[in-house]
């Protein structure tokens, strides 16, 4: 299926007001946007066009029920100025696991593809390629169709929206583990990006930061004995010289960052369970020193270390050590995207 974008070139470009030198995460937009509609029964009018306000009804459906799903992706640059996507069709099918369980429209790959390599055209100068920069990505969807009833709506917006976005420092993460909130149940929508899974995390989140920790561990809504994520990433944990994730489910977004972590750890020869973990396995490894490292995993930050945890009113540190999984794994997976190192595994793809 051809893809035929419309494009609606800016009339003035806002890239030079950018200090390049110094971005934040997703806080300064690209020039453009783009945008396709479900309607009728179909998604129609794909269109490149300036990054801008949308209109919408107060009656329209995401405003109520909160039908609204996202991605979360990255575009890469290298020194001779090709662009990169890293298994950008892993993003797409994803969307579409996530567009079913909320009774949302699924995207055809053809439109989601050729709408990013529109987009990614049309805004080539703003995919930064100094050191651990690059082009965020943000694709959504969400129900603009109307009606106070509770039933799906009948149309729907589908945008992606990119921010140039800098190296992402975390420093010493401090991480408390969850003894009452949960960030999905069985049955739920966990393992999906629904909007409503991450705005039901600000409350526990903001009680853990009063207490003085940045993030939370979510563990298991049932009996709070098993970890499951970090914040918003998956999760990792070294005990002795194996590294442990909790295995995939209901509840648990299936990361495209922890499978390729998996893999590349797997390959260079590091043993890998996926299994469940245990608050009391891992407080007990703490205690013992077999507990080398804890790290989240996720597009954003790529791999980011836990320097300590909270659990029952004690904190336990994590060693310092001076070669860790956490480094050597953030380093061949950025190596592949930025087109630095060989790619054994095509996920680097091409667009530019
Ligand atoms: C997006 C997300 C992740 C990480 O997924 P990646 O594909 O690696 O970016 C992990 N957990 C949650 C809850 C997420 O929303």
């Amino acid at each position: 299926m051809a893809v035929n974008i419309k494009i609606q070139p800016i009339e003035t470009s806002k890239i030079d007001a950018v200090d390049f030198n110094n971005l934040s995460f997703g806080s300064v937009f690209s020039d453009h946007m783009f945008e396709c509609d479900y309607v009728n029964g179909s998604w129609q009018n794909p269109t490149v066009k300036p990054y801008g306000p949308i209109t919408l009804n107060p009656s329209a459906k995401i405003f109520h029920y909160g039908q609204s799903i996202f991605e979360g992706m990255k575009a890469y640059k290298d020194k001779d100025g090709g662009v990169f996507l890293f298994r950008p069709t892993d993003n797409c099918n994803r969307l579409n696991i996530s567009a079913k369980r909320m009774m949302i429209p699924e995207v055809p790959e053809e439109i989601f593809m050729a709408g990013l390599k529109n987009l990614l055209e049309i805004d080539n100068n703003w995919i930064p390629n100094t050191e651990g920069s690059s082009l965020y990505i943000r694709p959504f969807i969400f129900a603009s169709g109307e009606g106070f009833h509770a039933s799906p709506a009948d149309s729907y917006k589908f945008i992606i929206a990119t921010a140039p976005s800098g190296a992402y420092f975390s420093g010493k993460v401090k991480v408390l583990i969850e003894e009452k909130y949960a960030r999905a149940a069985n049955g739920g929508v966990g393992f999906a990006k629904a909007g409503g899974n991450y705005a039901a995390q600000f409350y526990p989140t903001q009680l853990a930061v009063e207490k003085g920790y940045h993030q939370v561990i979510w563990t298991d809504d049932n009996t709070h004995e098993y970890i499951e994520e970090a914040g918003a990433m998956n999760i990792f944990i070294r005990i002795n010289d194996t590294l442990i994730t909790s295995p995939t489910s209901d509840r648990i977004l299936d990361g495209i960052t922890r499978k390729s972590i998996i893999q590349i750890a797997k390959d260079k020869g590091i043993e890998v369970k996926e299994r469940k973990i245990s608050v009391h396995e891992v407080v007990e490894a703490a205690k013992d020193g077999t507990l080398k490292e804890m790290f989240g995993a996720g597009t954003a930050a790529v791999v980011s270390p836990i320097a300590t945890f909270g659990y029952q009113g004690t904190d336990y540190d994590l060693p310092e050590l001076s070669e860790t999984y956490a480094s050597l794994l953030k380093k061949r997976i950025t190596g592949i995207q930025t087109n630095k190192t060989d790619d054994p595994y095509d996920w680097r793809v091409k667009v530019l």
